[in-house]
């Protein structure tokens, strides 16, 4: 069962340590993006989550920056983190915080676990170390480094960090166990020399603490009571108490564990995503059709939508695959209600209304949400030269086709019933390239005082009044339902060609001119749509959000 947000197993045991006093009653939780990329779906997830325990329980979140490894860490990214979440919709007040703030507290609580004899310096390397450390089936071997006297390592830790050793010559590790059945506890490296410039300290450090060290510290010391993480840290945790018990912290942070947020069609997976950007299979970390924050914001989707989502997928410990077509209901749901409706023709096709006249406009009223009267109305022009979609004409109609077709009358939306009798098309491709029809006066507001019905309702604009613009339609961005599981997979291959298709000679209504990049927009019988960062004076640019309806695929949470 899935477990809700409002209810699920990590408020039971906060509902639990409060029963019980632990941490004097408070709750303090955390976001910590490693800033080495931008923020994906994936994240929405963790920071709702957080963020909703501290509201709910009165408590705070903190957003803390995990970058304790200089050479993947980037202050864009830093940039993009924190516009992102506040964008999502939460706010850490005057809560902000770097693990790298901690980088002096953190040396001097190595030193003091070297002082008790639980750290040591090594100076096998990376390879060995990993071969000392034994397999889930056999035990490791003692590092020949590991009895040496608290004095030497006091020296060798300090001149570490006074740069006189190589990259990767000597690390600081923890004196644990190698026969431990946890391989996260045979002598676990605490600190590693990298001589790299760090975002924020520079120069300043050549070594740097590893995650499971600098994580737990970084909780304990900003009193962080519910640490939450995704399950793969499940069998870090035990190296996690380890530290702050080793080096009785005062703030024992409790580690709690659930399952990441996987959705297919995509790939959420920061390194893969930085590789799809670096190889140019995607424009930037803000391509619409990525999961990111950043992507999704372009393309329409609100945060109110994302946070919806996470609302509904809930928090458990089961991992599982959520269908993209469930995140994509949340955002037709959400737009539903509140996007204006317009009209635009993304394929046009010119009609001429014959029986009206050449230099009249006449203003249409047009509502702009069919449910909600809140919205009000615009006025859309209607002229002699008009647009329909293409696709809403047909010469040999096929069975149930009640759109337009010769001498059968249709509804221009807003607008009148027409009735086409010519088709002209281009002698030499024989394309049909204006339809010749004729308007009924009567029926203005697409009512016919006689009580007449037609079948069919089609969307159009102005030729003459309406803008030009080009539309961006997306789709999911690979053909492969669970490309995540393809261990270093060739996603050159598996980019689904039809995840962006441009589409050049669009018009639109008249009040698009007007359009704001924040808002909502159903075209309508087209889907949900909103303008592009690329748009600007000379060029409207649109993407779509999402269709109106899921056209590939059954909705379900598996
Ligand atoms: P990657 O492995 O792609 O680099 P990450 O998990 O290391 O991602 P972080 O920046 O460390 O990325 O993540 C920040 C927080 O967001 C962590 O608490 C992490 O557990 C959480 N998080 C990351 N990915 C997901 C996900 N798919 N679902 C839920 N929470 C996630
Ligand atoms: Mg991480």
């Amino acid at each position: 069962m899935t477990e809700t947000v409002a209810n699920n197993f990590i408020r039971r045991i906060i509902d639990t340590d409060l029963e019980n006093n632990k941490n004097q009653g408070k709750v303090a939780t955390r976001f910590p993006p490693e800033p080495n990329g931008y923020l994906h779906i994936g994240h929405a997830k963790s920071i709702c989550l957080n963020f909703a325990l501290a509201k709910d329980y009165n408590g705070t979140c903190n957003l803390r920056f995990d970058d304790t490894n200089p050479e993947k860490e980037d202050m864009e990214y830093i940039e993009s983190i924190i516009n992102t979440v506040r964008w999502l919709g939460f706010d850490w007040e005057d809560r902000l915080y770097y693990a790298s703030d901690y980088f002096e507290t953190m040396y001097e609580l190595a030193l003091k676990l070297i002082k008790s004899g639980k750290a040591y310096v090594c100076d096998l390397t990376p390879e060995e170390i990993r071969e000392y450390r034994g397999t889930l089936t056999a035990p490791g071997k003692n590092s020949p480094y590991r009895n040496r006297s608290i004095e030497e390592n006091l020296d060798l830790f300090s001149r570490m960090r006074a740069g006189e050793f190589a990259d990767g010559s000597k690390s600081l590790r923890a004196k644990i166990d190698m026969a431990s059945p946890n391989m996260n506890m045979r002598d676990p490296i605490i600190y590693r020399i990298r001589t790299a410039t760090h975002p924020r300290t520079g120069d300043k450090w050549c070594i740097y603490p590893m995650y499971d060290y600098a994580h737990g510290l970084s909780d304990s010391l900003e009193n962080i009571t519910h640490s939450i993480c995704t399950l793969e840290f499940e069998d870090h945790r035990p190296l996690y108490d380890w530290f702050l018990d080793e080096l009785q912290m005062p703030c024992h942070s409790q580690q709690i564990e659930f399952a990441r947020l996987n959705l297919n069609y995509t790939i959420m997976s920061k390194r893969v995503l930085l590789a799809l950007v670096q190889k140019n299979l995607v424009s930037s970390w803000s391509d619409p059709r990525l999961p990111t924050l950043e992507g999704m914001r372009r393309r329409g989707v609100p945060p109110e939508a994302i946070r919806n989502f996470c609302d509904m997928i809930g928090v458990s410990k089961q991992n599982s695959v959520i269908d993209l077509g469930v995140l994509e209901e949340c955002i037709r749901d959400y737009l539903n209600q509140h996007a204006k409706r317009v009209l635009a023709v993304l394929k046009p096709l010119k009609i001429v209304i014959e029986n009206f006249p050449e230099d009249k406009t006449e203003e249409l009223d047009a509502a702009l949400h069919p449910q909600d009267p809140t919205f009000g109305s615009r006025k859309i022009p209607f002229t002699r030269e008009l647009y329909i979609e293409q696709d809403d004409f047909m010469e040999e109609p096929t069975k149930g086709f009640f759109r337009l077709t010769i001498g059968k009358e249709v509804r221009l939306r807003y607008a009148y019933f027409i009735k086409c009798h010519e088709i002209i098309k281009n002698p030499a491709t024989g394309e049909i390239i204006e339809l010749r029809c004729t308007y009924d006066p009567e029926t203005r507001g697409g009512k016919a005082p006689d009580g007449r019905k037609v079948k069919g309702t089609i969307h159009w604009v102005s030729a003459p009044k309406s803008l030009a613009a080009e539309v961006r339609l997306y789709d999911r961005l690979f053909t492969e339902p669970n490309p995540a599981i393809k261990k270093d997979a060739d996603y050159a291959a598996i980019i689904n060609p039809d995840s962006l298709i441009t589409l050049t000679n669009c018009r639109v209504e008249p009040g698009l001119a007007n359009a704001k990049i924040d808002d909502r927009l159903q075209f309508e019988r087209l889907g949900y749509f909103c303008l592009d960062f690329d748009a600007n004076e000379q060029k409207l640019v649109f993407n779509r959000t999402v269709s109106l309806r899921d056209t590939w695929g059954k909705i379900k949470i598996s």
